[in-house]
């Protein structure tokens, strides 16, 4: 591998040395998990390209695969797993410099892979009235490419359901990494080798996305004395076909009055709290639930005065992985663990077994139809040893765990690399250039696909 030849090759595209800002674009947020703080805190690559055009980002591939450097793509880096780190060295590949929003129709959206997702939504908003159907809580800062590559769901994930869904890419146009990088068109389920592959098969420059009626969601959060009331609370609106919601998620105490600070005039001591997006349409019938429920108002943001508006972060970046990062910002021994429970039994169970070691978090979404309990509950550290038998306590009990302490694809558990993907991968990818060390399958050729693990992103299942 030659860096000074390879970047000898790229013109006037836009590169970055100073190993300060190298290593800072070299990061994500891998330190949410102490265990990937360990063991990736020394990587770093040894330049930045910003490609600013499709031609210019095979410039770069055209010169990676020629001189054998590794390329690492990124959006925002806010992935937590260390997706976009680069383990072997070489180039990171910056897509922000890509951000135009190329097309909108009623009920779609194309756009550049670097487009930042609350940009997007305001052109789309302001053209035809239409949003993202969903968003991680980080949409005032990720990318549309880096959220396809690497994320799975978000606000508005108990609607639509997450990125594994059909239907929820419509295409996306990648570039290939060969002698002579090539432009694909996929579509269909060929969208499924590339979404959460963490960028190993092709760099996403253009993606299409659904759109959906946009609405102006209000906040509302509301109390409970008792966290398994606010969970059955939360499975029961979840039900309710008639009340339009765009974020539901309850907290147990004492995450909410340690560590949701803006908030915390409005939380009770001891109290547990669900946190919801609503339409204004469906606000009043929301309140009448809520009372019938024996739950507590504590905020509406209808209701809410100019200055407190000002005051409060969105209800949104209390939720998703905004939940540890809140509460990491007060107790930077706390970590999190990623699972879904089956039914509101399990999630007793687990919250019996385990108590404040694993202080609850859980998003309400709906998966295939059905409404999913998703857990990212927090978990206070003390060991690795002690985290894995927190992992295998949930699955003894039947839970999936998907793995957020591991930067494979394949350990973290929400992709399933079969066949078709590791095929797609010789063909996009011949040489394993693109963000090496993350696909299992391709660095071990006696990688076993069955292992009968729970996935997220299953991929297409033939019907027999
Ligand atoms: P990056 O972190 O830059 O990249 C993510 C992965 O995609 C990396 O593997 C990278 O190599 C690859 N990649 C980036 N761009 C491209 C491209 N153009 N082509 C190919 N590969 C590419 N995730 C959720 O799904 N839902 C949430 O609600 C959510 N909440 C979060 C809250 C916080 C506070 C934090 C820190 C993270 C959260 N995440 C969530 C994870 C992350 O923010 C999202 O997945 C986000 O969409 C990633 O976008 P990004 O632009 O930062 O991607």
């Amino acid at each position: 591998m030659s860096i000074a030849a390879f970047r000898a090759e790229l013109g006037d595209i836009p590169q970055e040395d100073n190993p300060r800002i190298v290593q800072q674009r070299s990061r994500d947020h891998y330190w949410y998990s102490p265990v990937l703080k360990a063991k990736l805190d020394h990587v770093t690559a040894e330049v930045v390209v910003s490609p600013r055009s499709n031609e210019e980002v095979k410039t770069v591939l055209r010169a990676a695969f020629k001189h054998g450097v590794a390329i690492t793509p990124r959006g925002a880096g806010t992935g937590n797993y260390g997706q976009a780190m680069p383990l072997s060295g070489g180039a990171m590949l910056n897509l922000m410099n890509m951000d135009k929003v190329l097309d909108i129709k009623k009920d779609r959206v194309r756009a550049q892979a670097g487009a930042v997702l609350e940009k997007l939504d305001h052109e789309t908003k302001a053209a035809v009235g239409g949003e993202l159907r969903f968003h991680p809580s980080t949409y005032r800062m990720a990318s549309l490419g880096g959220f396809i590559a690497g994320g799975s769901g978000g606000v508005g994930s108990i609607r639509w359901g997450g990125l594994r869904a059909l239907g929820s890419i419509l295409g996306l146009k990648i570039i290939t990494c060969e002698a002579e990088p090539r432009e694909l068109d996929l579509v269909g389920e060929d969208i499924l080798k590339v979404a959460h592959a963490y960028g190993t098969n092709g760099i996403i420059v253009e993606a299409e996305m659904p759109l959906t009626e946009a609405h102006d969601w209000i906040d509302v959060m509301v109390g409970f004395d008792d966290f398994m009331e606010a969970a059955a609370f939360s499975e029961k609106l979840a039900r309710q076909d008639g009340i339009l919601l765009k974020e539901l998620s309850p907290c147990a105490a004492p995450i909410p009055e340690a560590f949701f600070n803006r908030h915390k005039p409005y939380i009770k001591e001891g109290q547990s709290v669900v946190l919801i997006m609503v339409a204004p349409v469906s606000v009043e019938a929301l309140a009448l639930f809520v009372a019938h429920h024996k739950g507590e108002m504590l905020y509406r943001a209808d209701k809410a005065s100019d200055e407190e508006l000002k005051r409060l972060p969105p209800i949104y970046e209390l939720a998703w992985n905004h939940t540890t990062l809140r509460a990491l910002k007060v107790d930077p021994s706390i970590t999190y663990l990623q699972t879904r429970y089956p039914t509101l039994e399990h999630v007793k169970k687990i919250v019996d077994i385990l108590g404040d070691e694993l202080p609850m978090h859980i998003e309400m979404t709906r998966q295939d139809g059905l409404i999913t309990y998703a857990g990212l509950p927090m978990v206070r550290y003390t060991s690795e040893e002690r985290l894995e038998e927190i992992i295998r306590i949930h699955e003894e009990n039947g839970c999936d765990v998907f793995n957020p302490h591991r930067f494979t694809l394949e350990e973290g558990g929400m992709k399933r690399t079969d066949q078709k993907q590791l095929e797609f991968k010789k063909e996009a990818d011949p040489k394993g250039i693109l963000n090496p060390g993350k696909m299992i399958a391709w660095e071990n050729p006696d990688f076993d696909f069955s292992s009968g693990k729970a996935w997220l992103f299953d991929g297409l299942n033939p019907v027999h």
